[in-house]
């Protein structure tokens, strides 16, 4: 998380930087600050959103060709204007800002205290910050050095940038395990946490690397490795239009991109899904497929949203492919011992690419010999790069908080990988095969109608906004989809909600049930059609309050439920990709009618870059 901007140049660095701040405000917004090199280091910082800081400025001397800037999701220290990046070093001479954490920052701060240091701020960037100048004064060598030193006693994960007053032409920066991107212009050099900040400027640009440093002047970049050997920069060209991150006439992000959602399903199907030849075409796929199609077992690893594609995807694979299948959590995954085999296949689901738990659960599995693929949305992430092969989402950038179209996408991608590993397989017969490729086929159009409904979900939202509680109830293919729906409420609304299987709330959670608990069935034509209503019934007799999510033509469900949302038919497989957005819709709503700002939810940030 936090956001990194910087700018080296012939422009004004600090209209660059504040713009680009705002592009990266999703990945944190408990504080926002600059530092801009003019005659000096001027460093202004404040707690709350970029816009606090914008404002804070007004009428200050801004003028600068060379600045960083921050926006913070605080891991260390209150978000607090003292806490907020950049940070000065203790000579007052070097200004850094940093996302990540410095796990042994504590020892750090104790050897730097134990020489007369003090620290003006709680935060683990501070501390790092004075251990490189320390260094840079102890063996009088230049930044650049300094820091190299200096990284080979940090643990933990970082970008760092990072301004010095007596080099005012240079800014250097360095990676591991968070996310980072050199813009090239003519003259010029941005950096960036994603490439939001860089794509009205330039589309040529550079990913580093772990263990990188960037020594970077308006017109040259210097890539080195720790042992100060110089690396060439892979130079690629950048795929994103900036209408793509920008609001289009909607109030939120997180409406834009809901309502985006047959777009950008159509844009994950487009040049692989082929009904007329029956064919799925993902070159991730077809590859390595003798990988997968003798994998003992596929591990699925995730966390979140990403978590419920997951499981969902479970259900589909062990359905299609007959083959095993475990969803972990990424954090839980690489903190145990868990017993991997060359024959595993380990499949990594996150929509930045950047889920620090994530990267780490796939770096030990893949030292344990397992085949990683890779399900990402943001092309040439780390996730992307770590992985031995993978397939996008293409649901283009996700901005909102609360992940929407990117979870559709992801959805759309592992149907199609187990649709077409159980055609290689032979475990799935043709004809169910063809039917599903049509299915899938046809879901942007019904995702189409399913978003006619809202206006009725508005109304719905109006009526339930002032639960406290509220439980989503699902079966089979439906489950994940219930875990989703509640996720999305919690987040946005920050109504207490529980995803739950139906069966489930016998041994437990329908002892909450009265007439004020709003229960949400996701209640669309399957297998278990006739177990879900009378999980249904259970509820009524408990004058509970039934909200359901149906097919169209159930003319039993209607009769019993308070209210409905009705989406078109579906095989049960696909089904999920309709059900999910009421869902998505009525949390968005009730967040919005309780005056929250939807797209950027109190504590949280996208692109979790740390544990
Ligand atoms: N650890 C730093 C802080 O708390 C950076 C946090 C982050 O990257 O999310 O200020």
């Amino acid at each position: 998380m936090c956001g990194i901007v910087a700018y080296i140049g012939p422009r004004q660095a600090y209209p660059v930087i504040l713009k680009g701040l705002k592009r990266l405000e999703y990945r944190g917004y408990d504080s926002a600050g600059v530092a801009l090199l003019n005659h000096g280091l001027k460093v202004y910082k404040k707690k709350g959103k970029v816009a606090d800081l914008e404002e804070s400025l007004i009428g200050k001397d801004l003028e600068a060709h060379a600045g960083i800037g921050h926006t913070r999701w605080a891991t260390h220290g209150e978000p607090s204007d003292r806490n907020a990046h950049p940070h000065s070093s203790a000579s007052g001479k070097l200004a850094m800002i940093h996302n990540g954490i410095i796990e042994n920052y504590t020892q750090l701060k104790t050897e730097l205290t134990k020489k007369g240091y003090q620290f003006k701020s709680d935060t683990d960037t501070e501390v790092l910050l004075n251990f490189i100048e320390d260094i840079q004064k102890n063996n009088n060598c230049e930044l650049e050095e300094a820091l190299r030193i200096a990284l080979k006693r940090v643990v933990g994960a970082y970008v760092l940038v990072l301004l010095d007053q007596d080099n005012p032409d240079t800014i250097i920066a360095a990676r591991k395990g968070s996310p980072l991107v050199i813009g090239i212009g003519k003259g010029e050099h941005f950096l960036a946490s994603d490439a939001s900040p860089i794509i009205e400027y330039t589309k040529d640009v550079v990913y580093v690397n772990d263990f990188e440093l960037a020594i970077i002047k308006a017109d040259e970049l210097v890539l080195k490795n720790l042992g100060n050997e110089k690396i060439t920069p892979f130079v690629q060209k950048l795929d994103l239009e900036l209408t793509a991150i920008e609001k289009g006439g909607y109030d939120f992000f997180m409406l834009k991109e809901i309502f985006e959602q047959p777009d950008t399903i159509f844009d994950c199907l487009r040049g692989r899904l082929d009904v007329n030849n029956r064919t799925i075409t993902m070159a991730g796929v077809q590859n390595n497929i003798e990988q997968l199609k003798n994998a003992n077992r596929i591990i699925i690893i995730a966390c979140g949203t990403s978590w419920h594609a997951g499981l969902l995807a479970e259900y589909v694979f062990e359905e299609l492919c007959r083959v095993p299948v475990e969803v972990e959590y990424a954090s839980e995954f690489r903190y145990r011992n868990p017993v991997i085999h060359a024959g595993d296949v380990i499949i990594a689901i996150s929509q930045s690419g950047e889920t620090a738990d994530t990267i780490v659960a796939i770096e030990r599995a893949k030292e344990q010999g397992a085949f990683i693929f890779g399900v990402v949305n943001v092309v040439g992430s780390s996730i992307a790069r770590i992985s031995n092969a993978g397939a996008y989402t293409h649901a283009g950038p996700e901005i909102g908080v609360a992940s929407t179209k990117a979870f559709t996408a992801q959805l759309v991608v592992l149907i199609m990988i187990a649709l077409k590993l159980a055609k290689e397989k032979k475990s799935i017969d043709d004809d169910r095969y063809v039917y599903l490729l049509n299915e899938l086929h046809n879901i942007p159009e019904k995702v189409k109608e399913v978003l006619l409904l809202d206006d009725d979900i508005k109304k719905l939202a109006d009526k339930y906004k002032n639960a406290k509680d509220a439980l989503y109830l699902g079966r089979g293919y439906n489950f994940p989809i219930a875990l989703e729906g509640a996720l999305k409420l919690k987040e946005i609304s920050y109504i207490h909600a529980e995803g739950y299987p139906a069966a489930e709330m016998k041994h437990g959670p329908i002892a909450l049930v009265d007439d004020s608990l709003p229960v949400v069935f996701v209640a669309t034509k399957d297998s278990y059609h006739q177990k879900i209503v009378s999980n249904i019934q259970e509820i009524k007799a408990r004058k509970g309050k039934v909200i359901a999510v149906i097919s169209a033509g159930d003319d039993m469900i209607p009769k019993m439920a308070d209210d409905i949302m009705m989406v078109p038919e579906a095989d049960e497989i696909v089904a999920p990709l309709l059900s999910v957005i009421p869902l998505q819709l009525l949390a968005c709503y009730i967040g919005i009618a309780k005056g929250y700002d939807v797209d950027k939810p109190r504590n949280l940030a996208k692109s979790v870059t740390v544990e």
